[in-house]
C-alpha cells in the first residue's frame, strides 16, 4: 500500500510498503479518506523526530483523519464494514488512573496513530483499535470528520476557560486559532479578539466573525484589547501561537481572576513572570488532548450546522504532493494556507 513515512527530519517518503497484517480481535482495518496536516507534523518534519520514538522510524504519519471501515476483528460488534468514521488517534490502556476517570488522553501508556502507533492516517490502510472509530452522523462529511481531533482539543480548551457572554483573546490564527474562533462563537462568546501577524490568516479570522483582528507586529495587542474591554482585559485568552509574545500578550490582556488556556505546544523553554499571575489571581490552564467520549456530542454540534469546522480547510491535495503542496506551504510564515487535507489513496 501507499504510505507517507517519516525517516528523519526533512526525510519524508511517500512509498509502497507491505499491507498491514491480520487483525487482532478488537481491531479494525480502515481506509483513510481525508487526513489533515497538523502543526506537530510540521515540527516532526522540520526538527524531528520529536514525539515520534526514534526506534519507530520510519513512522507512518497522520493523526487527524476520517476513514471507512473495511474489515472487523472477530470481537468487534458495534461497527460494520462500510461505516463512515472520524478516527481518533488515541491508543489507551483503559485501566490506568486516568483512563478509568474518562481522561484517556492522559493514559500512562498512551500511543497515537501517526506518531507512536505503527499505523497512521497518511496511508491507504490502517489498523486501529475499534474504539477509535467514532461514527459520523449522516450529514457530517469525511472532510468535517477529519477535523474532529483538533476541534475536540479546542472544545476542551474553551470549556476550561470560557463561559457564554465572555470576551476572549486568541493569539495565533493558524488552524487551532481559527477553530478557537468557531468554537468560542458557537459557545456564546460576546467578543472575540485575534492577534496574528499573517495577513491572510487575520482576514480569514475576520470572515469567521471576530470582533477585531490585530497585527501584533504593528499594534500593542494587550493595550488595544484592554482598551476595548472597558479597561479590564478579556475574561479569558486562548494561546494558539506557541510563541513567547503570544503567551506574554495573553497574560497581559487577561483581566484579574481570568483564565489563560495554553493549547499550542511551545517547542523549547520560555520566560514567564509568575508574579504577574499572582497579582492578577490568574488561572493558567495547560490544555492537552480532550475527553475521548465527549466527541460524539461535538460531531452532533457539527451536524447541527452550528460548528462549521470545514471553513478552516484551505486546500485538498494528494499524498504524493504531501511535502511540496502541503508541508512546505504550511511552514511558510507568509503562506496563505490554514488547514490542508490530504487524500491518502494516491
Ligand atoms: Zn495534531
Ligand atoms: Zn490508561
Amino acid at each position: 500500500m501507499l504510505a507517507a513515512r517519516l525517516y528523519n527530519n526533512h526525510d519524508l517518503r511517500v512509498e509502497q510498503i507491505p499491507d498491514p497484517p491480520a487483525l487482532k480481535p478488537r481491531e479494525v482495518r480502515v481506509r483513510p479518506v481525508w487526513c489533515g496536516i497538523c502543526g506537530t507534523d510540521l515540527h516532526e518534519y522540520a526538527h524531528g523526530p520529536l514525539y515520534v520514538p526514534k526506534e519507530n522510524l520510519p513512522q507512518i504519519l497522520g493523526h487527524e483523519f476520517s476513514a471507512e471501515v473495511v474489515e472487523l476483528g472477530s470481537e468487534v460488534t458495534d461497527l460494520k464494514v462500510g461505516d463512515r468514521c472520524a478516527v481518533l488517534p488515541h491508543v489507551f490502556c483503559g485501566t490506568c488512573y486516568f483512563c478509568v476517570r474518562g481522561r484517556q488522553g492522559l493514559c500512562r501508556q498512551l500511543k497515537l496513530d501517526g506518531v507512536s502507533w505503527p499505523w497512521g492516517g497518511l496511508a491507504e490502510f490502517a489498523i486501529v483499535p475499534a474504539y477509535q472509530c467514532i461514527p459520523l452522523p449522516d450529514n457530517v462529511t469525511f472532510e468535517q470528520g477529519a477535523i474532529l481531533e483538533p476541534v475536540a482539543s479546542v472544545v476542551h480548551a474553551v470549556e476550561r476557560s470560557m463561559r457564554s457572554g465572555d470576551s476572549v483573546l486568541i493569539t495565533g490564527a493558524g488552524p487551532i486559532g481559527q477553530l478557537a474562533v468557531l468554537v468560542c462563537s458557537a459557545a456564546g462568546a460576546a467578543e472575540i479578539f485575534v492577534a496574528e501577524p499573517n495577513r491572510v490568516r487575520r482576514e480569514q479570522a475576520e470572515k469567521l466573525g471576530v470582533t477585531a483582528a490585530f497585527d501584533p507586529t504593528k499594534a500593542n495587542v494587550a493595550e488595544a484589547v484592554v482598551e476595548r474591554t472597558r479597561g479590564l482585559g478579556v475574561d479569558c485568552s486562548i494561546e494558539c501561537s506557541g510563541s513567547q509574545p503570544g503567551l506574554d500578550t495573553c497574560v497581559a490582556a487577561t483581566r484579574p481572576a481570568g483564565t489563560v488556556a495554553q493549547i499550542a505546544i511551545h517547542v523549547g523553554p520560555r520566560t514567564v513572570v509568575p508574579e504577574a499571575w499572582t497579582w492578577k489571581d490568574l488561572t493558567i490552564a495547560g490544555i492537552w488532548s480532550f475527553k475521548f467520549y465527549d466527541t460524539p456530542r461535538i460531531l452532533r454540534q457539527i451536524a447541527s450546522g452550528r460548528l462549521p469546522v470545514e471553513r478552516i480547510i484551505t486546500s485538498k491535495i494528494r499524498v504524493s504532493n504531501l511535502v511540496s503542496q502541503g508541508i512546505d506551504r504550511l511552514a511558510d510564515p507568509a503562506g496563505d494556507q490554514i488547514k490542508i487535507l490530504v487524500a491518502p489513496q494516491g
